[in-house]
């Protein structure tokens, strides 16, 4: 283990002994140690195209077509996904009290395998799927499997796996047949909040309730980039509370910030972790 990450691992749990009621936030970062791609680099820019528009989906058979052909490769990543190091470790964390809210921006639910309990997804979910005109819902491994029955040759092709579930596809998309909603023949999207698509409105308010409750937040893989997620940086800088940030890269708040930590999240928070584990002993 090197100096740095011992260091900020203990230093990390001096913040959370002095702030036991955390409002932890999650990002892309918790969720790379499992194998899912990010879409930003260390400096908080896109390394790769940004994903797919909410209106765009809407509007658009051919990018629906597009999107749904790829994910019936790219969804397999994050079905298979196992939780990292640092969903455990924040799940420890939970078990051991310190843990007011988890809102993770992350749709992989990786937080909820590895037993957090408090968690709002608050971009919503890989796994399920829902119609945008009458509600009904279904599971996303069920329509991948009809769709894959629809469109064998589609089925059948390979590719490297990319962020959300999405895979680098590039061919004509438009035999893709789609699978429409079963009862009304609405469009069905996964349930998971796109870019140009707003947070409902239960879930952030659940999320606010949750920071106003917290004694300061803890910012772990996240560069903030997404307005979303740094909206509760802002607000709790604004009520007087303590912001940190475990994370590789630059984010948005580092001016806000006021303890941040670069340095890969896994062993800072198993580090964090076993100190405060040893001082429970003591
Ligand atoms: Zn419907």
């Amino acid at each position: 283990m090197t100096n740095s990450i011992a260091q900020a691992g203990e230093a990390l749990a001096g913040f959370i002994e002095r702030h036991p009621k955390l409002w932890v936030l999650t990002g892309a970062g918790v969720s790379t140690d499992s194998g899912i791609p990010d879409y930003r680099d260390a400096d908080g820019q896109w390394k790769r195209p940004p994903p797919v528009q909410h209106g765009d989906f809407m509007a658009s058979l051919a990018v629906r077509q597009r999107y749904w052909a790829r994910a019936l490769i790219g969804f397999k990543a994050l079905r298979e996904a196992q939780v990292s190091g640092a969903h455990r470790a924040l799940a420890a964390l939970e078990a051991m009290g310190y843990v007011e809210l988890l809102v993770t921006q992350n749709v992989d639910r990786l937080h909820q395998r590895a037993g957090s309990r408090k968690v709002i997804d608050l971009h919503g979910r890989a796994d399920m799927v829902g119609c945008m005109s009458c509600g009904y819902q279904l599971m996303r491994h069920a329509m991948h499997s009809e769709m894959a029955s629809m469109n064998p040759h589609f089925a059948a092709l390979d590719a490297g796996h990319a962020p959300d579930g999405d895979a680098d596809l590039e061919t004509d998309f438009s035999m893709f047949k789609i699978l429409d909603c079963p009862r009304c023949k609405g469009i069905l999207k996964p349930q998971v909040v796109y870019y140009g698509d707003v947070v409902p409105s239960a879930r952030r308010l659940a999320a606010q309730v949750g920071l106003e409750n917290a004694d300061a937040v803890l910012a772990v893989g996240t560069s903030l980039m997404v307005y979303s997620g740094y909206r509760f940086c802002r607000d709790a800088h604004a009520m007087g509370l303590p912001v940190a940030s475990l994370s590789l890269g630059v984010t948005r708040a580092d001016a806000l910030l006021t303890h941040q930590w670069r340095a890969p999240l896994t062993p800072v928070l198993e580090q964090a972790v076993s100190c405060l584990q040893r001082r429970l002993l003591d």
